[in-house]
């Protein structure tokens, strides 16, 4: 029961570790700068995959702010998964690659397009809880107002 009440106390949990929830904050996506080439990379890295150099990776606030590089309309999936939705590849301004899916707009080719500026936006799992009954912070992308 104690541990119950304790997962109760922890709140909503982040779907990914690299998804930060500061108790004095906004939600937002943790990535790592290299020191020595400027690449920014999605998480937690110790060594640079663009130019190899290691322990000059530092953590760093990916802005919440980018640019729709791809995306792809999904039509099936998994039992329980609404579809259709759309999964996107974003580029967020300063650095960083990022998929998860694209909210706010018709998933129809014709209105979506290619380098449109999104914004990362924090929500509920859609409803999912792990079977302690956490339930979970997610990330999306929508249309920059
Ligand atoms: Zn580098």
């Amino acid at each position: 029961m104690s541990e119950q009440a304790q997962a109760k106390q922890t709140g909503p949990l982040p779907v990914v570790s690299w998804l930060k929830l500061p108790e004095d904050g906004e939600p937002y996506l943790e990535g790592t700068k290299c020191g020595a080439c400027g690449a920014v990379f999605l998480g937690e890295r110790a060594t640079c995959s663009k130019c190899g150099a290691r322990d000059k990776m530092a953590t760093v606030k990916l802005s919440n702010k980018g640019k729709l590089y791809s995306f792809s309309i999904v039509h099936r999936s998994f039992p329980g998964i609404e579809v259709p939705y759309i999964s996107a590849i974003v580029d967020l301004d300063g650095g960083g690659t990022v998929k998860g899916n694209l909210i706010g707009i018709e998933p129809d080719p014709a209105k979506i397009k290619f380098d449109m500026p999104v914004e990362v936006v924090f929500d509920d799992a859609l409803g999912r809880k792990d079977q302690d009954g956490n339930s979970y912070i997610s990330y999306f992308f929508k249309p920059a107002a």
